[in-house]
């Protein structure tokens, strides 16, 4: 079970967290001012530690540098109410792995506390499958019901981001800011035009028409 330690002067803001994260199967410890923090979290018996910035006795940033400066690689997500760029970009450069800004939501805090403790990262898989349809991402190939398909770059880029959302509807806004980033002209027609050379590769029936929407991958 993991244990995190949870380091927040305000009983209303820790007592939130620790009942969240013990539901949720994590064992915690709950302390109030800044030197009991760093003397819990140099202890070693925690595997990740929520830090509030404004503690008492000795504050969040204080407690980072001293962990950091005596080489203690664990992780600290930053709890803070000073939501402004200066002290996030401080807390990230001196050290923190992550930040949540007062008031935020359980879920959210979960999922970054989650993210840090993922020792192992799942290898991306390497070939996308869809039906008889599979992009290899490696080598850049696609095959279609066995063959090989010749795809330009955009035309690969295009097809991986169909086969990464199977079954869904993407409209074109969606298509022109993953296969040519955010700065191309929304305007443009070239999202059509490229389905239409995709599917002359791949076959027509595979990528569906959405009327006034975008596009869908069947499986087939
Ligand atoms: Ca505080």
């Amino acid at each position: 079970m993991n244990r995190i330690l949870i380091a927040e002067d305000e009983p209303r803001i820790a007592a939130f967290v620790e009942r969240g994260l013990q539901s949720h199967g994590f064992a915690t410890a709950v302390v109030g001012d800044g030197l009991t923090a760093y003397e819990r979290a140099r202890g070693g018996d925690c595997d990740l530690l929520i830090l509030d910035l404004g503690l008492p006795v000795s504050d969040g940033f204080t407690v980072l540098r001293k962990l950091r400066e005596g080489r203690i690689t664990l992780p600290v997500i930053i709890l803070t109410a000073r939501d402004t760029v200066p002290d996030i970009v401080a807390g990230l450069e001196g050290g923190a792995d992550d930040y949540v800004s007062k008031p935020f939501a359980f879920e959210e805090l979960l999922a970054r506390v989650r993210l840090r403790l993922r020792r192992e990262v799942a290898p991306e898989a390497t070939v996308l499958r869809v039906g008889d349809l599979a992009l290899d991402l490696r080598t850049r190939r696609a095959h279609v019901d066995g063959r090989v398909a010749e795809l330009s770059s955009r035309e690969f880029a295009l097809a991986e981001a169909f086969l990464r959302n199977p079954d869904q509807v993407l409209t074109r806004e969606q298509l022109l800011s993953r296969v040519w980033g955010f700065d191309y002209d929304p305007g443009s027609n070239i999202v059509d035009v490229y389905v239409r050379y995709l599917r002359r590769k791949v076959g027509t029936e595979r990528v569906e028409t959405v009327r006034g929407v975008g596009y869908r991958l069947k499986a087939m």
